[in-house]
């Protein structure tokens, strides 16, 4: 069966790891018929707007997007299409896999945890307005049905994937509204799930053990923010940006994206690391019921990982040249 799947290359070096997990995802057999859309800086200036219609028909229309990291212009300009994106079609769980692959020089190794960040709501609304000329606010938003929503997707996720534990990450000791609400959720959703172990911790001891031993966590949960952060610093432990695959849930809509940007100090040379990008597809095959495909390349970039690398590695393969290894050693 071939199945219609919305690709948005994204800029930055979007279009080049993009174009690398697209190669690597058509040789590996499955039958994909890409629809392919663009968003960002190119839409803004032909379009006057960044994230046109055409590109949100076209993921409600195909229920799946692989997409490439998308700039957006910092303090000033158009609003963040990837929020918007996940607000407007309402992907309410970021889920970010961290794992160590061998081979791969890293602060740890043996970490396999995967961090499910709340993806609507907390500060990433986008409220916020001056007080005077000197003065700004920011309104941090959490709701229970939101916050009861990602706690219970944590808690599926660690069944589904056989995982034992449950770490929901707050700052309740000082935001004791929001945070404290968040809390409260968590703690009451767990009581649903007694085989799984529940634990909560604040958000700025949580990243301390995480980089001591990340090896203590299964899934993490936690709202907007500290999930954003926590997921970059979790990337970081075993062997950067270039090796985080990410997905962004809906009800019943999904778009797949790598956990890094669009990466500009490296755009256009061939050098960026598409793994991220190709582990997003393979969350993305999973995810349609494609799971020995996905299976397939994962194998296969393990393989290409052990011996060669790109440069953010400490190897010298470009973009375009590991994308090929993966496909040579797809077997
Ligand atoms: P970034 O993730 O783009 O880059 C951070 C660092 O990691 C850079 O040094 C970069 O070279 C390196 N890096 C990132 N991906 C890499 C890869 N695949 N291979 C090798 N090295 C890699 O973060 P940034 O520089 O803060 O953000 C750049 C732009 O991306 C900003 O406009 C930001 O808003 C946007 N952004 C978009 C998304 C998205 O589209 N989902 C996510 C994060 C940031």
């Amino acid at each position: 069966m071939a199945y219609n799947i919305t690709l948005i290359p994204g800029d930055g070096i979007g279009p080049e790891v993009i174009g690398a997990a697209r190669k690597v995802i058509d040789a590996s057999g499955v039958d994909i018929s890409w629809e392919i859309v663009e968003a960002g800086a190119i839409s803004n200036k032909n379009l006057g707007t960044p994230l046109p219609n055409y590109v949100i028909n076209s993921i409600k229309k195909n229920k799946i997007a692989l997409k490439g990291p998308v700039t957006t212009p910092i303090g000033e300009g158009f609003k963040s299409v990837n929020v918007t994106l996940r607000q407007n079609l309402n992907l309410f769980a970021n889920i970010r896999p961290i794992k160590s692959y061998e081979g791969i020089e890293s602060i740890h190794k043996n970490v396999d945890f995967v961090v499910v960040r709340e993806n609507t709501e907390d500060l990433y609304t986008g409220i916020e307005h001056m007080v005077g000329e000197d003065a700004a606010e920011s309104i941090k938003i959490i709701t229970k049905d939101a916050s009861e929503r990602i706690c219970r997707f944590a808690f599926e996720l660690a069944r589904r994937e056989g995982r034992k534990k449950v770490t929901l990450v707050h700052k309740a000791n000082i935001m004791k509204l929001s945070d404290g609400l968040f809390l409260r959720c968590g703690k009451e959703i767990a009581k649903e799930y007694t085989d799984i172990e529940f634990e909560d911790i604040i958000v700025d001891a949580m990243s301390m053990k995480l980089v001591q031993n990340p090896q203590n966590y299964d899934v993490i949960v936690a709202p907007n923010l500290y999930g954003d952060i926590l997921s970059d610093l979790s990337a970081g432990l075993v062997g950067g940006l270039g090796l985080a695959p990410g997905a962004n849930i809906g009800e019943d809509i999904a778009v797949f994206e790598s956990v890094h940007g669009s990466a500009p100090d490296i755009a256009g040379k061939n050098i960026a690391n598409p793994t991220s990008a190709i582990l997003s597809g393979v969350m993305m095959l999973k995810y349609i019921g494609e799971e020995r495909v996905a299976k397939k390349i994962e194998n296969a970039l393990a393989e290409t990982l052990k011996d060669k690398g790109t440069i953010d590695l400490g190897g010298n393969l470009g973009t375009e040249e590991f994308a090929q290894e993966v496909i040579k050693n797809l077997k």
